[in-house]
């Protein structure tokens, strides 16, 4: 791993980066920060999580002088928490050497970025819908781009804007350098790259296997009507510290939301609907603990880098083994410990068993926790949060009181009456939510194609290698090793037995699977 000093960067660049309190480079800013500054072309493959903002961002904000007035790099990113997230880290970057850059994305005010865009940003984020709505507007002029990234290429073409990204492309001077990152690399992806880039440089981390397993996982076989309660059950058993649920709809996030916090939990749903004050909101209360579950669909929590995640919770199954994995990424991070529960249905147990085989991991079936086994977690919680107030002590002004109590009244009587208080009444407020349908195996051509293609980081290690490989990495986030390859058709590769079907020896297959076609009606760009 490189140091920072080595790439030889201009001072005001470098002292942004040692205010950031980064100390060295990652694996993937290593490799790519050299080739960017070399002006090539490139194609970045890494997990999220591993700094590839920084990767593109560094060698970018490096090129463009401080006092040009035009915008000079471009960045596109699939939804408008991605398109802020990278604007909040290239603002950090660049602030040093004073560089202007400006998040574009729906939902927001088209006014309010059209005032935006007169202060002469240099650096424009944006997501592919509403840059190309301010490209026919001529409030955004890409004639000076010299650099244009692709951020999460993969999730953008999943959501449906190869044609956008086509057409914004296609309106870019020639003669620029195109960085394309993407967790995945299925056939769409590399058509695109042949299309716009121009000898690309191939980069890639491939997750670093680590025998001690972080994600725990497990599902329960549940029918649809007793999720709920299986739900509560688990959290109360468990008591997360911070949990990611996932719902399949929008309806379903909302209605459970609304479902745990009418049963005293804290609780707050995230989805494409919301507006980004909304979500700006709920993303705020979840770093901080103010909730501790965060309800989400697949979309809304793609990418999101929320540290400290102890718990996710499947409350139904995703449809594909990519989604599968990607959502228990949530957690196990930064080298803590995670467990992933999955609830599934009986109608939905050979849907399981299907991301076990392409996961390549057996997920652990437990038991629905009892009623005192969920009793019994929300005591233990309890007991811990009274001896910490006990060590925090400034406990004065109660003690008169206690020492009186105490006299008269037995103090196991007293600490477990105490504890019953504390735990409040459990709400048992009437829920229904509506039902989902089960996600069923999809029907899978016998001829599908095995991999045999370069994955950044297939499936590794021999023996039931899942764990290993993608656990591995210790910023979690995705495994490379899955690829679907996003064919709108619904046919396409899945064969082989269990055994005989993966060739995944270290990292060189790739299961090539379908996916459904691209789903606009809850992207977010
Ligand atoms: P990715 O795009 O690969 O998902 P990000 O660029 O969002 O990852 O980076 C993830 C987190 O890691 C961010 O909070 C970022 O500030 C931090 N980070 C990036 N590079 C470094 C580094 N070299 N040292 C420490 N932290 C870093
Ligand atoms: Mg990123």
């Amino acid at each position: 791993m490189a140091n920072f000093v080595d790439f030889d960067l201009e001072p005001k660049v470098l002292q942004a980066i040692t205010e950031m309190g980064f100390e060295e480079a990652t694996p993937i800013q290593s490799q790519a920060i050299p080739i960017a500054l070399s002006g090539s072309d490139m194609i970045g493959q890494a997990q999220t999580g591993t700094g590839k903002t920084a990767a593109f961002g560094i060698p970018m904000i490096s090129k463009i002088a401080r006092e040009e007035e035009k915008i000079s790099a471009l960045v596109m990113a699939p939804t408008r928490e991605l398109a802020i997230q990278v604007a909040d880290e290239i603002e950090k970057l660049a602030r040093f050497k004073g560089l202007r850059s400006l998040a574009i994305y729906g939902g927001q005010d088209i006014v309010r970025q059209i005032r935006a865009l007169k202060r002469k940003p240099q650096i424009i984020i944006g997501t592919p819908g509403r840059l190309l709505d301010h490209i026919n507007r001529k409030t955004i002029k890409l004639d000076d781009v010299q650099t244009v990234v692709l951020d999460e290429a993969d999730e953008m073409l999943d959501m449906g804007f190869m044609d956008d990204i086509q057409s914004i492309l296609k309106l870019v001077p020639e003669e620029r350098q195109t960085l394309l990152f993407s967790a995945t690399m299925p056939a769409n992806i590399k058509r695109l790259a042949e299309q716009f880039l121009k000898n690309p440089q191939h980069v890639s981390v491939i997750p670093k296997q680590v025998s001690a397993p972080l994600i725990d996982q497990a599902y329960i076989e549940v029918p649809e009507r007793q999720k709920f309660e299986a739900l509560t059950r688990l959290i109360d058993m468990e008591s997360p510290e911070l949990a990611i649920l996932f719902g399949r709809t929008k309806r379903r996030v909302d209605e459970l939301a609304e479902a745990l916090q009418k049963r005293g939990y804290s609780a707050d749903g995230l989805h494409g609907d919301l507006s980004q004050n909304q979500r700006d909101a709920v993303m705020r209360k979840f770093r901080d603990g103010s909730i501790e579950v965060l309800v989400a669909t697949d979309v809304a929590a793609r990418g999101l880098d929320v540290s400290g995640v102890s718990h996710v919770i499947n409350f139904d199954l995703p449809q594909d083994p990519e989604s599968y994995v990607h959502r228990i990424g949530r957690t196990g991070r930064a080298g803590k410990e995670g467990k992933a529960w999955s609830f599934v249905t009986p109608r939905e147990l050979d849907h399981l068993n299907f991301i076990e085989r392409v996961t390549r991991h057996k997920i652990a079936r437990k038991p629905l926790p009892t009623m005192s086994e969920a009793i019994e977690g929300k005591q233990r919680i309890l007991a811990e949060r009274l001896l910490e107030v006990v060590q925090d002590g400034e406990l004065n002004e109660y003690k008169a009181i206690a020492i009186q109590m105490l006299e008269q009244f037995d103090s196991v009587n007293l600490l477990s009456a105490a504890m019953k208080l504390m735990t409040g009444e459990k709400k048992d407020a009437k829920i229904e939510l509506t039902p989902e349908d089960p996600v069923r195996a999809k029907r899978r051509k016998p001829s599908g194609s095995y991999g045999g293609g370069r994955s950044g980081g297939g499936y590794k290690g021999g023996s039931g290698g899942y764990k290993g490989g993608y656990k591995g990495g210790s910023t979690g986030g995705r495994s490379g090793g899955y690829q679907g390859n996003r064919s709108s058709n619904g046919t396409g590769g899945y064969k082989g037995s269990k055994e005989g079907g993966y060739q995944g020896r270290g990292g060189k297959s790739s299961y090539q699977g379908d996916r459904p076609a691209p789903k606009r009606d809850n992207f977010e760009g």
